[in-house]
């Protein structure tokens, strides 16, 4: 058995030598599968399950093929679509987990965002991008 198990893992691994792999494409599609089979159970949903095959099949031919630079440009382009949204959250993300040491602003001239200590009363804040005060509570 233990032999076999040595077998099948050296043969997959030569089988997956040169094929392109997970990326983060393929994670979202596959999540949207899982998706699409939860919704399907809801009564007169039921073609969900046709989409979750389809992005299964999808994802595993992505997963497989050896065109990986095909592959990766379709990457690039997923995540330059989604750069604004995934920003955003990753932004988000940031200020819940700081939310105890900083208090975050966003500048009224350049709309970029920086952040200050908290604690420190009512203070004159400079933007680090345009150079723009404004005086605020932290
Ligand atoms: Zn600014």
């Amino acid at each position: 058995m233990k032999k076999f198990l040595q077998q099948l893992k050296r043969a997959l691994g030569q089988w997956s030598y040169g094929r392109y792999g997970y990326d983060q494409l393929s994670k979202v599609l596959y999540f949207i599968s899982i998706v699409c089979i939860g919704l399907s159970l809801i009564p007169g949903f039921q073609f969900l399950v046709v989409i979750s095959l389809v992005l299964v099949v999808l994802v595993s031919f992505r997963t497989s093929s050896k065109h990986t630079a095909k592959r990766r440009l379709e990457n690039e382009k997923f995540l330059s679509l989604t750069k604004k949204p995934r920003d955003w959250f990753a932004f988000r993300k940031e200020v819940y987990a700081n939310r105890k040491t900083y208090s975050y602003f966003i500048c009224t001239e350049c709309g970029r965002h920086y952040r200050v200590p908290k604690g420190k009363g009512k203070i004159k804040i400079s933007c680090p991008g345009c150079g723009t005060t404004v005086i605020a509570k932290t």
